[in-house]
């Protein structure tokens, strides 16, 4: 009798377990190319690993005041989907709000003006060869770009780099750099990440369902979870590609050579959040204050302190310094902003500090990274993983959104693009 009635709920889980589009993933690809597929009435089933909704945007309570402990900014707001979505939702966007000053300091001391005279001088160094160094007929990685600089210089012109695209400049493709989307920035006082999850609301959308592997050598695609497996006629797949590259999900047969190779171009970022919460005193701050700790280019560290008048601290790195941050821990990374903080504040911040949050995206299994970045000579890799395999399965997500990749706005323009190939096929 057991035994029947548990062959019953298996062949239940399977029959609720077809749709006709399997979307792998709840980021903003994923809700975008869910919600045209929706539209467009195919039965379509959202698998996400994790127990939430948003990716890696992502706003986090767990201090108490909501802080962004991934995407925060609404990038190239002037063509960005998400100030559509966010009006539609009755969410406020808003310019960035805070202004409480900008202090630079070397080891914890301010800066002396002579050296900020020379990191002032170093920067724009990066524009202005992507503006005279012909790139048509062969690529270079950005240090590369720079390396008539000399060491010193190079190594402070591309440091900014490691705060925006969170990566070594020799890992970084100049050409893919140069085209990537700029624009005015916005922020969500709610929260983008809120609102990207929010945009999940009305989907079917499996959450703990993470995705082990994906069949697609019968007459549909089958995609196997913990919970079973399901079948669909098409598959979109929104991982990152830190994950795709771990090879955490199997795909049977394997992917194509083009898509693989395509993987060997992309690398990902390690952009870092290490939030403290500050109780009980502010030393002296000025609310919104940013102090960027420059002393050691390599180490670079940003602090907003108090933003919003909230009584945390985000201090922000990438690179090679943010995976050993990341492989070091919480306690370590605690410890480490903490000290900083004491040399730049000058009190007993230790007694201060009552909490920290530290969502370690380089070492997190879901996401293996910040964002996509594309090596040297490998700018073409973006496209070539978009490329369909087998006519039915669609890799999309930030890492294949060309100009717009590495964002939020990307990743949904990115998904939208793979559910109109998925609508094309015959239903
Ligand atoms: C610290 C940080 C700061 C950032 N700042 C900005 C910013 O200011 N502005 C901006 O636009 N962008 C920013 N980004 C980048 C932005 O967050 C991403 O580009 C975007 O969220 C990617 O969306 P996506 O849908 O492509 O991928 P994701 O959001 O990563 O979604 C993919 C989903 O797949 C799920 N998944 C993984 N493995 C499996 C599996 N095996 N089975 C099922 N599901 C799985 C993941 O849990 C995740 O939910 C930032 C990122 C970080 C980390």
């Amino acid at each position: 009798m057991a035994a029947t009635l548990a062959a019953t709920g298996r062949r239940a889980l399977a029959a609720e377990m077809n749709a006709d589009v399997v979307i792998i993933g709840a980021g903003a690809a994923g809700l975008a190319a869910a919600h045209d597929l929706k539209a467009a009435g195919r039965r379509v089933i959202v698998l996400e690993a994790r127990g939430r909704t948003g990716g890696r945007a992502f706003t986090d309570t767990s201090l108490g005041p909501a802080y962004d402990a991934g995407a925060m900014f609404i990038h190239w707001a002037e063509r960005n989907p998400w100030v559509q979505i966010a009006r539609e939702h009755g969410i406020e966007t808003q310019s960035e709000p805070w202004g409480g000053g900008f202090q630079v300091f070397a080891n914890g001391k301010p800066m002396p003006e002579t050296d900020r005279q020379k990191r002032r001088g170093a920067f724009g160094q990066i524009d202005r060869r992507l503006e005279t160094v012909d790139l048509t007929k062969r690529d270079l990685s950005v240090r590369d770009l720079l390396g008539d600089l000399g060491p010193d210089m190079s190594q402070i012109a591309s440091s900014g780099l490691l705060l925006s695209i969170g990566e070594e400049s020799d890992r970084i493709s100049a050409r893919d750099y140069q085209r990537l989307w700029a624009g005015d920035d916005l922020v969500v006082p709610s929260g983008y990440g809120n609102l990207v999850a929010a945009y999940g609301a009305g989907l079917d959308i499996r959450l703990n369902h993470p995705v082990s592997e994906i069949r697609w050598d019968g007459s549909d695609v089958a995609v196997t979870t913990p919970s079973g497996t399901l079948h669909a006629s098409a598959c979109i797949v929104t991982v990152p590609v830190g994950v795709l590259k771990t090879g955490a999900i199997r795909f049977t047969p394997e992917l194509p050579a083009r898509n693989r190779d395509a993987l060997d171009g992309l690398g990902m970022g390690a952009l870092t959040k290490i939030a403290l919460k500050l109780e009980g005193d502010r030393f002296g701050v000025t609310p919104g204050a940013s102090f960027l700790e420059a002393g050691s280019p390599g180490q670079l560290m940003n602090l907003d302190l108090f933003p919003d008048d909230k009584d945390i601290v985000i201090a922000y790195c990438g690179g090679d310094h943010a995976r050993e941050l990341s492989a070091a821990g919480t306690e370590a990374a605690r410890a480490y902003v903490t000290e900083l903080l004491t040399k730049m504040l000058g009190g007993d911040v230790r007694k201060a500090v009552t909490g920290i949050s530290f969502p370690a995206w380089w070492t997190d299994p879901f996401s293996r990274g910040s964002y996509s970045v594309c090596l040297p000579g490998r700018e073409t890799a973006r496209e070539q993983l978009a490329e369909p395999i087998g006519g039915r399965i669609f890799i999309a997500g930030e890492a294949t959104a060309g100009g717009g990749a590495m964002t939020v706005g990307g990743a949904t323009l990115a998904g939208r693009a793979a559910a109109a190939s998925v609508a094309r096929i015959k239903a």
